[in-house]
């Protein structure tokens, strides 16, 4: 058993955190311009410009502006005809809030093995469950951490079997695919606003589609379905979904900064690559040639032969020291005792109790694997592999390249 403390390293003043809200002025102007102008409900001039400017940026017809991405991938389900009993092919190594919206609609969400090129969904797993479910019609895809998944071949298999695509892109604002924005490659898809995405309105996101008649529809299901008439005249089901004009400021002053945040992620990237040469560890992957992340998140993962032991039960891990080598949950407890904010891997929707009846599919074996303990060394289960050797890295836009670098030195000790 190792004990990792060291003396000459003092744990940081002000916690370095994952990734936190990072500020710039002009949001106080316009939250205090909706204030002093009493727009301070949910119409106004901040949700019309943020719309505007998001639906330019990203390059869709309509953007809907919402209370949460959660709301949006709701609505985005509702457009997307998803009825009681439907089964609806979903990422699996992702955030529940990516699945969840299904469930609101009665759907059943069917798993998607994760390829390892990008961390998002197998096109080879996804055209297997076309084979198991060939009447499945809808396929809801993430791009984890900011990472575009692998589009094109994504389109080719949902199109060859008719189903839509809606498209998660809470984590990936910003982050493009072949020239190309995430959010415009599905029918309907959403971005997110929430506290620790790439740019942040506090709390809010975006429904973003080229079809007016569903952009029609989110504006009206959102603020409560009401009929146009003199009176409250409802046909609909309504929702209180639509973004105040309080937040849309906050929003309206960080959409400038998209840009910079992008970079700044990047830098912290590519300075944590640098930093980690050496041990048996790689950072999130990404398809160099076709997508440019927005590198929301900086992940690692462990080489399988630097694996200590570690166990893992539904709320608790343990694991047992040894030179040479860490997993995870050493390096964020440690990261922890330094006052640095780490995270697991999102864990596999598959292996969460409250999914774990339903289907999960994966590129090798009987397409109706599923896994209740790391296989070692085997590749059945390429979310759960991802899971266990994976950790996401501190990567606030506001960390100083010294205090990277004495991250960077704490994971190096880990491995000591
Ligand atoms: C954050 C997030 C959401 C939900 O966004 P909210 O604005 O928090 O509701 C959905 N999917 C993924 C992958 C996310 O990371």
């Amino acid at each position: 058993m190792v004990s990792r403390e060291w003396n000459d390293i003092k744990p940081f003043e002000s916690k370095v955190w994952l990734a936190s809200p990072t500020m710039h002025g002009d949001e106080l102007k316009y939250m205090t311009e909706a204030y002093e102008t009493n727009w301070m409900s949910t119409v106004g001039k901040n949700i019309n410009e943020v719309e505007r400017i998001t639906a330019e940026k990203i390059g869709v017809k309509y953007a809907v502006a919402l209370s949460a991405g959660t709301a949006a991938l709701h609505l985005a389900m509702k457009l997307a005809g998803i009825k009681p009993g439907d089964r609806v092919f979903c990422s699996d190594m992702t955030f529940d809030a990516t699945v969840n919206p299904v469930v609101y609609e009665g759907g059943v969400p069917v798993f998607i093995d994760t390829e390892r090129d990008t961390w998002n969904m197998d096109p080879v797993a996804l055209e297997k469950a076309f084979e198991i479910y060939p009447e499945v019609k809808v396929v809801v895809v993430a791009h984890l951490y900011g990472t575009p998944g692998k589009v094109d071949e994504i389109k080719a298999v949902a199109d060859k079997h008719g189903a839509i695509i809606v498209e998660d892109a809470a984590e990936s604002f910003g982050a493009t695919y072949k020239g190309a924005q995430t959010g415009t490659f599905g029918k309907f898809n959403c971005i997110s606003f929430n506290g620790n995405k790439i740019i942040t309105g506090s709390s809010g996101g975006m429904l973003l589609t080229d079809d007016l008649d569903a952009a029609n529809k989110v504006r009206k299901w959102s603020t409560q379905a009401r009929e146009n008439a003199p009176w409250y005249q409802h046909e609909e089901l309504g929702y209180n979904y639509r973004m105040s004009n309080v937040i849309a400021g906050v929003v309206r002053g960080q959409l400038p900064y998209l840009e910079e945040h992008r970079l700044q992620k990047k830098a912290i990237y590519e300075r944590y690559k640098e930093g980690l040469k050496g041990l048996p560890v790689s950072m999130n992957p990404y398809d160099e040639e076709n997508s440019e992340p927005n590198f929301w998140l900086s992940c690692m993962i462990i080489d399988k032969e630097a694996m200590c032991r570690q166990v893992r039960d539904e709320e608790k891990a343990l694991y047992i020291g040894e030179h040479g080598k860490s997993c995870p949950t050493e390096i964020l407890e440690t990261l922890a005792k330094y006052n640095a904010e780490g995270r697991p891997i999102w864990k596999p929707m598959h292996m969460q109790p409250i999914y774990r009846m339903n289907g999960f599919v994966v590129r090798d074996g009987n397409g109706r694997a599923r896994t209740n303990a790391y296989i070692e060394g085997g590749c059945v289960d390429v979310g759960m592999d991802i899971f266990e050797r994976g950790l996401c890295l501190p990567s606030d836009n506001k960390m100083t390249p010294e205090e990277q670098d004495v991250i960077i030195e704490i994971i190096r000790r880990c491995f000591e």
